[in-house]
């Protein structure tokens, strides 16, 4: 089922998302269910705050949704180690309309778990280390609008309550 994405500046997003402590066969029906929101709305990424869910859960595919051939469902993702800066165009499904420069690490070592409760260890750069940081930002109620200048949050805000009217 495709689910509803919360918009910036809803509460949920700016809230610090808690760690999930067991895969809950109702945890799996929403990974499913936010694997084919990210899809159907052409991500890269999405977190479990996206979809009004405070939990630190978030899936990735780099590879977008006419591949889906690098999907990653990561539970208490982390990312340490990080390395390198790089300036990263970026826009989100939870602020329509609304694309930023962002300053990014370039590489970093990833740790979580997956649904199995298997360790997640890897090294991450490019393009899969960007969306991570952009989604583990979610976690922490920090979105790309949350990153821009005061001016531009501004401009956003007005837009924004436009829409909600
Ligand atoms: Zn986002």
């Amino acid at each position: 089922m495709k689910l509803n994405v919360c918009r910036w500046p809803e509460e949920v997003l700016a809230d610090k998302a808690a760690p999930v402590e067991e895969v809950t066969p109702e945890l799996r029906e929403l990974v499913d269910n936010m694997i084919e929101t990210m899809y159907a709305d052409d991500g890269v990424g999405l977190a479990a705050p996206q979809v009004g869910e405070s939990i630190r859960l978030i899936c990735v595919d780099q590879t977008g949704p006419k591949e889906r051939a690098d999907l990653m469902v990561l539970i208490n993702p982390e990312l340490s180690d990080c390395e390198g800066r790089v300036d990263s165009e970026e826009g989100c499904l939870s602020c329509p309309g609304f694309s930023g420069k962002v300053k990014r690490y370039e590489k970093g070592k990833l740790t979580a778990k997956d649904l199995d409760g298997n360790d997640v260890c890897m090294d991450v750069d490019g393009y899969l280390a960007i969306i991570l940081q952009h989604e583990i930002d979610h976690l922490d109620g920090v979105t790309i609008v949350d990153r821009a200048s005061r001016l531009k949050q501004a401009m956003y805000r007005k837009k924004a309550a436009k829409w909600a009217e």
